[in-house]
């Protein structure tokens, strides 16, 4: 839904006609989205038209051939790689469908790490993390390696070390594509909520039920560009 009101709040990302090839294949084709403050975005689309290259794009992880794309207010074009990474590790939360966690690393670690990254001293990164581990409600699983976590455990871990860095926005990549029904019950609930306190939300999905239940738009591509945006009745 648009109004003056919605134009008003906070722009998180904004792709301008975004192109980008690898050989022939058109990955953005024209790609153009806008996500303001508080959002959460659902997009979906047929394999192979584009989404994960969005993804990229968003999180700087991969430059546009031609077009913009701004996050947080910054040109991401403006930025050189270590300035990337940067930017990354302060602004953008993750989480992937497979975690993405550090096997050698336990539960805590794995969490206080995203925070030392970006230069927050040991002790203090490690009290943050924890307390984001028990409003995930996996305190008890700190001292745990990820291979002993269940899949719903360590999604709940992957997301408190997403958050560490209190991101402007937070990117999904199928968060509840490896999970069992009622674990990716708890992680949708964990979104819905996080949505709730004001936390953006660019998810991508093939679950039309996650976006259903997660996300307030529903973007749709096809061939490297949005043919269709609806909003979404939030849930019940
Ligand atoms: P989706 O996530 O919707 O499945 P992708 O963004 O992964 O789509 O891919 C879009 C198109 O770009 C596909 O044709 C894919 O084969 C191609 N593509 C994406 N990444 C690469 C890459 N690193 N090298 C070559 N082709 C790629």
């Amino acid at each position: 839904m648009t109004t003056d009101q919605d134009d008003s709040r906070q722009v998180v990302v904004r792709l301008d006609d975004v192109h980008k090839e690898y050989g022939e294949a058109k990955a953005l084709d024209g790609m153009s989205l806008t996500v303001h403050a508080g959002d959460a975005v659902a997009v979906m689309g047929p394999s192979g038209c584009g989404k994960s290259t969005l993804l990229n794009m968003v999180a700087g992880l991969d430059r546009p051939a031609s077009g913009t794309v701004q996050v947080h207010g910054q040109d991401l074009g403006k930025l050189n790689e270590t300035g990337l990474a940067l930017f990354r590790r302060r602004h953008i939360g993750m989480i992937f469908q497979f975690f993405n966690l550090i096997d050698d690393l336990p539960a805590l670690d794995n969490v206080a790490l995203a925070a030392q990254l970006t230069g927050t001293p040991a002790r203090q990164a490690r009290r943050r993390a924890l307390e984001l581990l028990d409003e995930l409600g996996v305190a008890d699983r700190r001292d745990v390696y990820p291979a002993a976590l269940s899949g719903g455990e360590r999604q709940r871990v992957a997301v408190a070390r997403a958050l560490m860095n209190r991101p402007a926005l937070l990117l999904a990549d199928e968060p509840t594509g490896a999970l069992d029904s009622r674990s990716g019950e708890q992680v949708m609930d964990l979104l819905i909520d996080l949505n709730q306190i004001g936390q953006t939300l660019l998810i991508v999905t093939h679950d039309q039920h996650l976006a259903t239940r997660c996300a307030d738009r529903l973007v749709e591509m096809a061939d490297g560009h949005v043919v269709r945006e609806s909003s979404l009745e939030p849930a019940p």
